[in-house]
């Protein structure tokens, strides 16, 4: 390519011949049937080499917009490029919500299913989990069509870009509601270790944050539809908008007034006419079963000075369990301990190695759209359906166009 493509945070640049930008899927199926390798992009906001290829890339991010609500308005069928942030603004519109949103609005809505991307929320499952129907053009440039009365469908949502372009979704939505969002600071460690499931439990969708400089957490978002006031298991209402990275612009940040507002200007950290999070930044995010949370919390804390020197804010969060086969929380309410780091891959890459040491004996699940160390056999092993999703894998994309050197090293 005459100029070069890098992922959302730059930490990557694509190896990818070119870079097409197809306005139609009948143009999508002719790059297909033009054969492989072919990878599709996303918004770009992963933090690995899983978009990557020696090929081309392809993004869809100039197909016709579709947001097509169903009769009985329970369902809406979008196109695969468009981004969260459009999506919901139009289902809002109709008087309709997505049931919950990750921390923000600017990734596309293909990109993130394929990685599970979730919020939080101890009865909310991740974002794939709303994915009733998937359209996409597989390796031998079939148009392939799985609703949830085929089995396939549950190993495909999540599928890392492994079996075809997706071109449409179906997704669950729900009537629209409104949420407040309250911000407390410094959460007592003792109510940690005394309380945590409850605190996750106490709204819609519930953060954590700290920098692991102390035991304590710097932060609770809470995002619910009951006001509060006073303080919350030992903590205190902040004295003024915060972001969840310590330093960067509170403007950034959705309202945290307290005000009830819709959905998707509460359940987002971010806002979309904003730089979402710090910019400069990897992630890593690994998930364990949800009566193993406090533990995992000991776990990092007892290597907290080498995570805190490279950290720019770890988030705790709850996911629902799900029966989608790549999911982190297949099967398992979860808890989810995120890391945004500094923007320095060789002084982050052996502390993501130190926080899987210390994680392993609670079988972590990674984050697939973020930085992970771990050998990809353990990756294979977190995830029991992982073969099936293999067999899936041959079965949808035979002559392997939409492989690539990430995804053989995972699938072995
Ligand atoms: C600032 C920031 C905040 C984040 N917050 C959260 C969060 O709150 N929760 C969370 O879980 N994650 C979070 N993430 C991670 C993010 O949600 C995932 O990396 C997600 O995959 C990004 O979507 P994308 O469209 O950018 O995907 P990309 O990175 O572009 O692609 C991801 C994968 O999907 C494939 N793909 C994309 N589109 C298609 C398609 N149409 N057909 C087939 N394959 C496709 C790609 O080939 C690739 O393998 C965050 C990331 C950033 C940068």
């Amino acid at each position: 390519m005459s100029e070069s493509v890098t992922n959302w945070a730059g930490n990557i640049v694509f190896g990818a011949l070119r870079l097409h930008h197809p306005g139609s899927v009948e143009e999508v199926r002719d790059l297909v049937a033009a054969g492989g390798p072919l990878r599709v992009l996303g918004s770009g906001h992963s933090f690995n080499r899983m978009a990557d290829t020696t090929g081309d890339l392809i993004s869809l991010a100039g197909l016709p917009r579709v947001v097509e609500v169903s009769a009985d308005r329970k369902s809406v069928r979008v196109d695969g490029g468009i981004r969260y942030g459009e999506l919901a603004v139009r289902l809002q519109e109709e008087g309709l919500a997505l049931h919950n949103t990750a921390s923000l609005p600017h990734i596309s809505v293909a990109g993130a299913v394929a990685t599970a991307t979730h919020g939080s929320g101890v009865r909310n499952a991740n974002l794939a989990t709303a994915v009733s129907g998937l359209e996409f053009i597989d390796g031998s440039g079939n148009m392939v069509v799985l609703t949830r009365d085929n089995a396939d469908l549950s190993g495909a949502v999540v599928g890392l870009g492994a079996l075809g372009v997706v071109t449409a979704l179906t997704l669950d939505v729900v009537p629209a509601f409104s949420l407040r969002q309250y911000v407390y600071d410094a959460v007592p460690r003792a109510s940690l270790v005394g309380h945590l499931s409850e605190m996750l439990a106490d709204g819609y969708s519930v953060s954590l944050f700290t920098d692991w400089t102390g035991l304590d957490a710097n932060m609770a978002w809470l995002k619910r539809t009951e006001p509060m006031s006073g303080p919350w298991f030992g903590a205190q209402p902040a004295d003024g908008p915060r972001h969840p990275v310590p330093g960067m612009p509170a403007q950034n940040s959705t309202d945290q007034s307290g005000e009830l507002g819709p959905w998707h200007t509460r359940l987002p950290h971010f806002r979309m006419e904003f730089t979402p999070s710090a910019g400069a930044e990897l992630q890593s995010e690994y998930h364990v079963a949800a009566a193993d949370g406090l533990a995992a919390i000991d776990a990092v804390a007892s290597i907290r000075s080498q995570v805190a020197s490279v950290l720019q804010v770890c988030e705790i969060r709850a996911i629902a369990a799900d029966s989608l086969w790549l999911s982190p929380n297949y099967e398992r309410d979860s808890i989810a301990l995120h890391f945004t780091w500094i923007a320095d891959t060789a002084a982050v890459e052996p502390v993501v190695a130190e926080v899987e040491r210390v994680l392993a004996p609670l079988n972590p699940r990674p984050h697939w759209g973020k930085v992970f160390t771990m050998a990809p056999a353990d990756v294979r092993a977190a995830f029991p359906r992982f073969q099936d999703f293999a067999e899936l894998v041959r079965r949808y994309d035979p002559a392997g166009t939409f492989r690539n050197e990430w995804l053989d090293a995972i699938l072995g």
